[in-house]
């Protein structure tokens, strides 16, 4: 486990020093309503444990996660009868994440919403491009992947 402090926004939820509006549990993962949402019934997942980012998260710890956001999501898009949903999850403050415990986001999407999903597509100069970048992944893919 990473360094779990008091100052953990979400660690502090875990621990019931901070209150939130859970909306599952189990003994690894809680999932709670996010408290500034993006649509309403924007919900957070999270491990119990204190981990982050998610290049440092174990396998076994993610597997809890997104087995959890399965169940979640499915209770979001059925029980708010959404037509659609955003899983996302961020690393570091550059890719906009405000909380240093490793979480992912549940966000309902509805047609005709106001407030469509904010993501601005853009290209590579050609193919050769694309393959340079995927090399560079390729090549340092974690060993026995
Ligand atoms: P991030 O930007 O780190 O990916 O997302 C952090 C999320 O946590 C934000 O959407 C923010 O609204 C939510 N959040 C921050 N502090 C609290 C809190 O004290 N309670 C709850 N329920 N959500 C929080
Ligand atoms: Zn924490």
């Amino acid at each position: 486990m990473n360094d779990s402090t008091s100052d953990c926004v979400f660690c502090r939820i875990v621990a019931g020093t901070l209150p939130a509006c859970r909306v599952y549990e189990n003994p690894h993962i809680l999932a709670f309503m996010d408290i500034n949402p993006v649509i309403k019934g924007h919900t957070l997942v999270i491990p119990k444990a204190h981990y982050d980012p998610i290049t440092r998260t174990p396998d076994e710890v993610l597997v809890h996660v997104i087995t959890a956001v399965r169940h979640v999501a499915t209770a979001v898009w059925t029980g708010l009868k959404a037509d659609g949903l955003n899983v996302t999850q961020a690393n570091g403050a550059v890719a906009g994440q405000c909380v240093p415990h490793i979480h992912f986001h549940v966000i309902p999407r509805y047609e005709n919403s106001d407030n469509p999903r904010n993501w601005i597509p853009g290209k590579y100069a050609s193919t050769a491009e694309m393959e340079t970048f995927a090399d560079r992944i390729r090549r340092a893919l974690p060993t026995g992947t």
